[in-house]
């Protein structure tokens, strides 16, 4: 049985051995020179940086994939667990911390906010609980639309409660935690779905658990060293990676698929798109248009080159803005740049001292813009460049400006360019409403037999880990309904 897998992501690559390690014939194919996708590397004068992802959460569900195909994962890839995981910087230039250790995060809580300790816990213990029950029910199931997925989804609505599905995650944290600080770092979390805390359901508020009750990870040499560990993988057991293959058209002649790509054409029992779902739809010759008030947030990133270190960052950062509220209303209902973003900083070069010059730092500074191809000029560019620069040389008390000696960009016209996703949203549609997260794209096409999607426009979501899973599901799915000969 031969399968076409389109796009070398995290998604694309994981599947595709997943079948190679159950026999499927497969072959992967990339438009790029190089694979990852959005997990790609960039290479500046003395520095390197990760160019999308650098939170890395469940390596658990990196290793099953290689364990999956009988390989031993630490033969492809290694990496540490983070002690303190994210510095989270407020207007009045107070932070705290959030650690491995739950206790010890809500101390720094308390310390910063003055939210007590204990009731901190006991709300994390809260979402942990409803967390559990969500990866049970939805994101490890496959969403099939039978009986038995809507019996899944009424005992599930009545478990987390109904304040949490009609109450905007905002609103309900107003309400129910009622301190500003901690209110805005549990907002923070609607923003992993590129979502806006002011629309997407109250329940969304257990995704605070993934950082602060599931840990959080580095993969030594950074997260592009997981691409090209998948891409090890795929290639000892015998998948056949094609790169700079750039598919322009899917069809299907009776039972076979045909992908024509811009070097030869490939005939196919199973067609997997990794692509974004919308990019695919449109390859299939489907009228498919959607607004950017459907989709994800995008990001803006800087680049930066730094030449001086900073004790007061750490690996990952976060610094609020003062209107968080104004911030979320202009990327997702005005659809602009926000004037005065909330800005994250991760520097790997704290832990990869190679990923800079000596006594310098990589800073990979992004903030959430609307994925939308018609924001981003020469002007705003300049004028939110000046936004970060003027936040973060106030929390860090100097001028950083001058410091910034190498500098690369990354935009939605940019990240549309370079992975192919559609208006350079990074999560595909987002989850702005309980609809959105129940209607998300299923892993088996609904019109098309024998055509796939995984990846993280599509069933259970975006970022790493969901990725992984969606590959998970959908090997899952063939091997359940096609012989692999
Ligand atoms: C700025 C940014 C920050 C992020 N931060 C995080 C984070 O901290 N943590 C986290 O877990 N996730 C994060 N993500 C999301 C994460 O990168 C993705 O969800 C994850 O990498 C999964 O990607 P994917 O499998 O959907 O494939 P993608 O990375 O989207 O790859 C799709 C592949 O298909 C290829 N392709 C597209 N069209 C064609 C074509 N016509 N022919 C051939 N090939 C084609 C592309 O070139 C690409 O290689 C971030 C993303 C970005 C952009």
């Amino acid at each position: 049985m031969k399968v076409v897998v389109l796009g070398a992501g995290i998604g694309g690559l994981a599947v595709a051995s997943r079948l190679r390690g159950q026999g499927y014939d497969v072959i992967l194919l990339e438009k790029n020179k190089d694979v990852g996708g959005k997990a790609s590397l960039i290479k500046l004068d003395g520095y390197s940086f990760d160019a999308g992802p650098s939170l890395f959460t469940y390596p658990d569900w990196l290793d099953d994939v290689f364990l999956s195909c009988n390989k031993n994962p630490r033969d492809y890839y290694t990496y540490q667990e983070l002690t303190t995981i994210t510095r989270y910087f407020f207007n009045d230039k107070s932070f705290f911390d959030v650690f491995s250790d739950l206790d010890k995060t809500a101390l720094s809580v308390e310390s910063a906010t003055l939210f007590s300790k204990a009731r901190f816990t006991s709300l994390i213990h809260y979402w942990k609980r409803i967390y559990t029950y969500s990866e049970k029910t939805f994101l490890k199931g496959k969403i099939l639309i039978n009986w038995s997925f809507f019996k899944t989804a009424i005992s599930w609505l009545f478990n987390i409660g109904f304040r949490s599905i009609f109450l905007s995650m905002a609103t309900y944290n107003k309400l129910f935690v009622n301190n500003q600080k901690v209110e805005l770092f549990l907002n923070r979390f609607a923003t992993y779905t590129g979502s806006s805390p002011y629309n997407t359901p109250a329940f969304m508020n257990q995704l605070s658990v993934v950082e602060l009750s599931r840990g959080a990870y580095y993969p030594n040499g950074g997260i592009y060293s997981i691409p090209k560990a998948l891409e090890k993988l795929a290639i000892d057991l015998g998948v056949s990676i094609r790169k700079q293959a750039n598919v322009v058209g899917i069809s299907k002649n009776s039972d076979k698929w045909n992908v024509i790509t811009s070097v030869e054409n490939f005939s196919a029992d199973l067609v997997i798109s990794n692509m974004d779902f919308c990019v695919t739809k449109r390859l299939l010759g489907e009228k498919y248009e959607l607004p950017t008030t459907s989709l994800s947030s995008s990001g803006v990133v800087f680049y930066w080159g730094v030449a001086k270190q900073f004790d007061k960052l750490k690996l990952h950062n976060v610094f609020f803005s003062e209107n968080y509220k104004k911030e979320f209303s202009q990327i997702f209902n005005s659809c602009v740049i926000p004037e005065q973003p909330t800005v994250y900083v991760n520097v790997t070069s704290k832990i990869d001292a190679n990923h800079a010059k000596n006594g310098c730092e990589n800073w990979f500074v992004m903030v959430n813009v609307p994925s939308s191809l018609e924001i981003c000029n020469k002007e705003s560019i300049a004028k939110l460049k000046k936004a970060v620069i003027n936040m973060l040389s106030s929390h860090l008390a100097e001028n950083i400006e001058p410091l910034i000696e190498q500098e690369q960009l990354l935009t939605p016209n940019t990240l549309a360019e370079n992975t192919n996703s559609y208006k350079g949203s990074i999560y595909g549609l987002n989850q702005n409403s309980l609809v959105k997260i129940m209607s998300r794209k299923p892993n088996k096409d609904n019109k098309h037999k024998g055509l796939f999607h995984v990846g993280g426009t599509v069933h259970p979501g975006g970022g790493i880990p969901l990725a992984l899973l969606s590959a998970k599901n959908t090997a899952e799915l063939i091997k359940n309904e096609y012989y692999a000969y």
